[in-house]
């Protein structure tokens, strides 16, 4: 294949970075730059500009349930430029996972009552797959689900549920039927947060964001129109899913390619010595070889989004090979980023939300400090959420080896 960008392309990234100077808030670019995580506030924002001014809040979905009908060259460079110019990224929960499998799986009813909200950035959704006992080994999952007249009376907890307490809705896996092989009696369901029964509690974090969360089901009654395609067959829907999610957090290389930029601007205002940090061979070489990491993620990225997972080789393993090299490029940089500032390295900015607190503005150091550290923190969960790397090697070496 042929990585030069066509005139086409070229064309549609200078409408996409005009549309970015235009439309995205200057507050919420500053906290995208610094590397705070969009909590539910930011991202709804966002995905309702996207989607008011020009219908862009779902590229990926078919384009009769609300997408853009863009080329994968086309939704590549949309999310790069995006990434670059500090856009949050939009409800992930909603538009990337939940979203996409009600476009396959849903009946007509539940597309139309429940995509176009998540398109006009309406709803927050989160996710309630893990439980305590079931994380990698995700079918031995234990909240239940019992049919009762119209409605599943469902009873159990989630745990680690990414931005818990701000959800609008939530989609789960529970277990309709305890007689069946483990991941034969696995059922999905769509479930309103306020509903009767539903408790959420918080879980602090090390990146402070206290962003995650337990999700407590009691006696819960989720009507049966909410249940994604057939009873006990949620399964095959949650692999669809997590193919998508893992192929998603480990394509996120044009995060990648925002550190790297981040990066040389920082270590060319910092100094080692008596030149500027950039100009270290030790650092600069280091940096090179990261540079070279991210331009293979990033060309296998491009092969995928061109060819489609299914012509290249290893197939099933492509989404758990990026997820796996992804995740530990996120964590090398974003140590590297921390290390350029040195003696502020290690200090904590607590605020990742709203607006720049007293103390950040305060606080002695460079004006780009903010956020480093609470980003490092963070990108060390990622090689556990959507699955750990060693699950993702498992993958690997069975599709690729055989083992
Ligand atoms: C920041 C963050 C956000 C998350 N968000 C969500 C969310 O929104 N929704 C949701 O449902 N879940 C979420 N998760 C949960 C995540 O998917 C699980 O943590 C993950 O799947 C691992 O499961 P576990 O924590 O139960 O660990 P376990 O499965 O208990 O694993 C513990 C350790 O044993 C290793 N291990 C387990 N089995 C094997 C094996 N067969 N071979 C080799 N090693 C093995 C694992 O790699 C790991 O190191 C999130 C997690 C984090 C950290």
């Amino acid at each position: 294949m042929d990585f030069i960008p066509s005139t086409d392309d070229e064309q549609f990234r200078q409408e996409v970075r005009s549309f970015l100077r235009e439309h995205l808030p200057s507050d919420l670019a500053w906290r995208g730059q610094q590397g705070y995580l969009p909590g539910k506030e930011d991202s709804l924002r966002w995905t309702r500009i996207l989607h008011e001014k020009r219908g862009w809040s779902a590229p990926a979905w078919p384009r009769e349930d609300g997408g853009t009908g863009w080329a994968a060259s086309q939704r590549y460079i949309f999310e790069e430029e995006c990434y670059l110019a500090g856009a949050p990224i939009p409800n992930q929960a909603g538009i990337d996972l939940v979203g996409p499998v009600i476009c396959h799986f849903g009946n007509t009813e539940q597309k139309k009552r429940f995509l176009p909200p998540i398109l006009r950035g309406e709803v927050f959704w989160i996710q309630g797959f893990s439980e305590p006992g079931a994380g990698s080994d995700l079918a031995n999952l234990r909240t239940t689900a019992v049919r009762d007249g119209d409605s599943y009376v469902v009873n159990g907890q989630k745990i680690w549920t990414s931005f818990g307490t701000q959800g609008d809705w939530n989609f789960l896996l529970v277990r309709t039927d305890p007689t069946a092989k483990p991941q034969k009696g696995i059922s999905f369901l769509l479930l309103d947060t306020h509903t009767p029964g539903v408790t959420i509690r918080p879980i602090v974090s090390l990146d402070g964001c206290g962003h995650l969360a337990e999700v407590f089901y009691d006696n819960v009654r989720v009507p049966v129109e909410n249940l994604i395609g057939e009873e006990n067959k949620g399964w095959g829907y949650t692999k669809f899913l997590l193919f998508n999610e893992r192929a998603l957090l480990g394509a996120e290389s044009p995060a990648l390619k925002r550190y790297l930029a981040k990066i040389r601007r920082y270590a060319s205002c910092q100094r080692a010595g008596d030149r500027p940090l950039i100009e270290d061979p030790a650092f600069a070489g280091r940096l090179a070889q990261y540079e070279l990491e991210v331009l293979a993620i990033d060309m296998m990225v491009q092969k995928i989004l061109h060819q489609g997972v299914n012509e290249l080789n290893g197939g099933a393993a492509i989404g758990s090979m990026l997820k796996v090299r992804g995740s530990e490029m996120h964590q090398k940089l974003t140590e590297m980023l921390v290390e350029i500032i040195g003696d502020y390295g290690p200090v904590f900015y607590p605020s990742p939300a709203e607006e720049q607190t007293e103390h950040e503005q305060s606080f002695v150091g460079p004006d780009f400090a903010p956020g480093l550290a609470a980003e490092l923190f963070y990108r060390r969960a990622c090689t556990i959420y959507g699955g750990t790397a060693e699950i993702q090697r498992n993958i690997i070496a069975k599709a690729l080896f055989g083992l």
